[in-house]
């Protein structure tokens, strides 16, 4: 199957999922990330607010508030097709913006790249090799050949494959954690 192909399988995979069981999953995840050294040794995070039947991180980023931790939520700039993260330290304080995601208000300048410790990155599949099928706009390959923080794929782990197509500007995550754990 080619990228599209794959996209429309893992979006219908996705959204035939119970409430119950998203939410349910979605809390075993975070718990799994709190706990990991990987959030622990990291001061500046990078999280994304969930559309759809994307994995919840909303414990987490609660948690890593709480911690006294920065944490960034992306922007979308759609004719740029690009990115950009600002700090937020309150849920509670976000907006729709395009797509309908839930934004950071803009007021702040961005936070650059390379001042991230780590990026928590949504996808709709990851492969056994650490390669991330996304929407088909090529966002965060953008963002994250501008890093060296460390990137962990989000996602249920019926959304990983064996293997998918890559093209020279897919970026490879460092780890990816589903609700069975980390690999
Ligand atoms: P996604 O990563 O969202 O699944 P693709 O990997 O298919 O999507 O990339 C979508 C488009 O984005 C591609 O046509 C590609 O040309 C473009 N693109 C991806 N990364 C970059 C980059 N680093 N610089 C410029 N264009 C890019
Ligand atoms: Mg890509």
């Amino acid at each position: 199957m080619d990228k599209k192909e794959l996209r429309k399988k893992f979006k219908d995979l996705r959204e035939s999922l119970s409430e119950k069981e998203w939410f349910e999953y979605s809390k075993s995840i975070c718990q799994k990330l709190i706990d990991s050294s990987f959030f622990k040794n990291s001061q500046r995070i990078a999280f994304y607010y969930p559309v759809n039947k994307e994995v919840n991180l909303t414990i987490a980023i609660e948690e890593a508030l709480k911690q006294g931790k920065e944490i960034f939520l992306p922007k979308t700039h759609l004719k740029e097709k690009r990115l950009s993260f600002h700090k937020v330290t309150d849920l509670a304080r976000l907006s729709p913006g395009v797509f309908g995601i839930f934004e950071p208000p803009s007021i702040d300048s961005p936070i650059e790249a390379c001042e991230l410790d780590l990026i928590l990155v949504p996808g709709l599949a990851f492969d056994l090799k650490k390669y991330r099928l996304g929407y088909g706009g090529g966002f965060y390959d953008r963002f994250l050949k501008e890093t060296k923080a460390l990137k962990i794929g989000i996602a249920f782990s019926f959304q990983i494959i064996e293997k998918l197509p890559q093209d020279p500007w897919d970026e490879k995550m460092d780890y990816i954690l589903t609700e069975e754990g980390f690999f």
